[in-house]
């Protein structure tokens, strides 16, 4: 029996995280395994609740569970809220409570979506990589970082700070995925000016030692920027601290162009990982069964792979989304002139049809070859 919270959160939360939850229905259903889920409370539904958004319980139940599983949070009902009751500040404190250091942002480009970019079809065909971002530490978090009266005016300051360890442990993940992928590490960071990319260039370096059969190459940042849309498809692993990594991953998205088909995991040195579609919640369909779900679908194929290490049920995933898209399925928001658009619940029915007859398939041919 595997658990997995669930904080279905706001806006367009609640209708893609039970489409998710069929999805999960449907891989026990034909793999043999039973997943239990909790539900708990996140965002601007917790503030509305409980005063607060991220309560206690959630965090313990979050605890408890053997991996998490997140819609989004926010919307505009809640932008008049003091700092401590933004929703957003619930998913920043989970991240925190639950130490998840490295998030992972797979981008692929589906070839039946090669239109969505807005790039041209010859540069993003084949792109596939995984970006890799410290979450915790760097500028985001450094102390002193405050505005400072002074005779000449106001003065400034935020801190970049990081330990070595901070560094390695988030390199140290990057070279494990790798391992799993095509065995290649972009490094990247500004070591021709900043003191903290130096230290993480020669970490980097170090590490590598242990991990020979994966090759490392070092590209600076402002490189790394027009090399992800000059050539997306020469990376595999992309690995960077916080900053870099928050404006990277944004701009990587835009390769497939469409928001709703990217997931995300953020997972930590042990404990449960939090997985959870890149996209807000949508205020503005929320409701109205126009979401696209695989974004989250996808985040599901990550949690199977990552959490539970259920690589043939997480490529299946994969697999029945693909043949979804081929077959012209689309939600409004990948939708060309012409093209039918479908609901969010036609959508997750429609993958959970195409990942039956994948793995039944799959089946039938094993039996063939054994006989
Ligand atoms: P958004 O991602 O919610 O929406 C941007 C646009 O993309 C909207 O037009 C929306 O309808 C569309 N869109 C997003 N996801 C979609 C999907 N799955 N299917 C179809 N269309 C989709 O970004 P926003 O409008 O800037 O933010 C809305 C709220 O979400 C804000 O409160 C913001 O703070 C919050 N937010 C939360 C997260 C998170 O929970 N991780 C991330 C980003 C923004």
């Amino acid at each position: 029996m595997k658990k997995i919270a669930i904080l279905e959160g706001d806006g367009i939360g609640p209708e893609i995280t039970k489409e998710a939850v069929l999805l999960l229905e449907e891989v026990g259903k034909q793999y043999g395994h039973s997943f239990e889920y909790q539900y708990g409370k996140i965002g601007g539904v917790a503030v509305d609740e409980e005063g607060t958004p991220l309560p206690k319980e959630t965090v313990q139940l979050c605890k408890q569970n053997d991996a998490i599983l997140l819609g989004a949070v926010g919307g505009p009902k809640w932008d008049q809220e003091a700092p401590s009751r933004k929703p957003e500040k619930g998913l920043l404190d989970l991240r925190k409570s639950l130490q998840l250091f490295a998030n992972l942002r797979p981008v692929n480009v589906y070839s039946a979506l090669l239109d969505s970019s807005p790039l041209k079809p010859e540069v993003v065909r084949g792109a596939d990589l995984l970006i890799v971002r410290e979450l915790t530490g760097g500028l985001y978090f450094g102390e002193p970082r405050e505005r400072r009266s002074t005779e000449q005016g106001l003065e400034v300051v935020d801190t970049l700070f990081y330990t070595e360890a901070e560094m390695e442990r988030i390199l140290r993940k990057a070279f494990e995925l790798a391992r799993l992928r095509e065995k290649r590490v972009t490094s990247v960071d500004k070591a021709n000016v900043l003191e903290s990319s130096r230290l993480w260039r020669e970490t980097a370096e170090r590490i590598a030692k242990d991990y020979e059969d994966v090759s490392l190459e070092h590209m600076l940042v402002d490189n790394a920027a027009m090399q992800l849309i000059r050539d997306p498809d020469q990376f595999d692993v992309l690995v960077t601290e916080n900053m870099f990594g928050d404006i990277l991953s944004d701009e990587a998205s835009m390769i497939t162009g469409s928001l709703g088909m990217l997931p995300s995991a953020s997972l930590g040195a042990s404990g449960p990982g939090l997985y959870e579609p890149i996209h807000g919640s949508a205020p503005d369909i929320a409701g109205l069964s126009k979401a696209n779900p695989l974004a989250t679908l996808s985040s599901v194929a990550m949690l199977l792979k990552y959490s539970f290490h259920l690589t043939e049920e997480a490529n299946a995933i994969e697999e029945a989304i693909e043949a979804a898209l081929e077959e012209g399925y689309r939600t409004q928001d990948i939708a060309r002139n012409g093209e039918k658009v479908i609901s969010t619940e036609e959508m997750g029915k429609v993958v959970r049809v195409h990942y039956r007859e994948i793995t039944l398939n799959k089946r039938s041919k094993e039996k063939v070859k054994q006989s």
